[in-house]
């Protein structure tokens, strides 16, 4: 709608009827100004829920360990874990290596450590990492474990007062693992006393919903391990993430060009695989794979930066 004034001058002038409010006043204050500051109080208001992405350090492996038959040329890939902040109580996803592998490596890995070499400095563990972000360990209500891999168990027993979360077919597998998976499962982390879980049933608890707000939902995604889980994280602005963890290790892995280098069935891992890109195309999430060294380039880490 067009609105005819006139001017101090007496000239006529025609305007917008939207500019007149932001108009008055403009000689004593800049109107840029003033909008964004109107515009920043609503944005910046926090809803509390923030998703950090850290690691601990990287592993140095062969090509063939991740994806798998493909080479013998040294591969580095990143070890992620994440921290979700949540009025209802903070949650660490998986903790990447335990703290006592940067310390000493061979006494806590044994063998393995010749095919996954862990880089990893002690400050790097995720209890310290979580105070960097101004996280009390204390305040860590869950520990959600997508499987039991030794490059995934290092919040076990590291958070007093946190629940941990995991599938029963992960922690069952995880005593007895057979021969080929063995070297992934470290006992010392996961066999600790005190310890209080809270089992999920596979397909039939799947899209357990932690809050009950719809923020944090565990998908069922066996395959590379028996008990494996992946997760679905629907932030306030950032919307939805899917992680998927080590059902998909890489872009490859997604995209179907590769099997993980380590798996209890390629089946199940194909079909974990089709079921995660089904969600992420019905939600349009943002896609975060489990340890793909350009993929992992490409976001937001902490401490620095953080999803909201
Ligand atoms: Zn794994």
């Amino acid at each position: 709608m067009k609105i005819i004034e006139f001017d101090e001058k007496g000239q006529r002038v025609e305007r917008d009827s939207r500019s007149i409010r932001s108009d008055i006043g403009s000689s004593l204050a800049p109107r840029p100004a003033l909008k964004t500051a109107a515009r920043a109080q609503p944005d910046s208001a926090s809803t509390g829920i923030e998703l950090y992405m850290f690691q601990t350090g990287t592993l140095r492996t062969k090509l063939k360990y991740i994806k798998m038959n493909q080479g013998e040329e040294d591969f580095e890939i990143p070890v992620p874990w994440f921290l979700i902040k949540h009025p209802a109580g903070n949650i660490v996803i998986d903790g990447g290596n335990a703290i006592e592998t940067a310390i000493d490596k061979h006494g806590h890995w044994g063998a393995v450590v010749d095919a996954y070499d862990p880089i990893m400095d002690v400050a790097d563990n995720c209890v310290d990492q979580c105070k960097s972000v101004g996280v009390d360990p204390a305040s860590v209500r869950y520990v959600v474990q997508s499987h039991l891999h030794l490059d995934h168990s290092g919040a076990i027993g590291r958070f007093p007062n946190a629940q941990i979360i995991c599938q029963r077919a992960e922690y069952e597998y995880a005593f007895k693992p057979h021969w080929f998976s063995k070297g992934a499962y470290i006992r010392a982390d996961f066999d600790r006393p005190g310890l209080d879980w809270k089992l999920l049933g596979g397909e039939y608890t799947d899209n357990f919903d932690l809050f009950g707000d719809g923020v944090f939902k565990t998908i069922f995604t066996p395959g590379h391990a028996p008990g494996h889980q992946s997760f679905l994280v629907t932030l306030p602005r950032t919307g939805p993430m899917l992680l998927t963890i080590d059902a998909a290790y890489t872009l490859d892995h997604w995209e179907n060009k590769a099997l993980p280098g380590l798996v209890v069935s390629s089946a199940d891992a194909a079909d974990s695989v089709q079921k995660l890109r089904r969600i992420a195309s019905d939600t349009n999430a943002m896609v975060v794979t489990g340890h793909d060294p350009e993929n992992w380039e490409t976001f937001k880490k902490a401490p620095g930066e953080f999803y909201d």
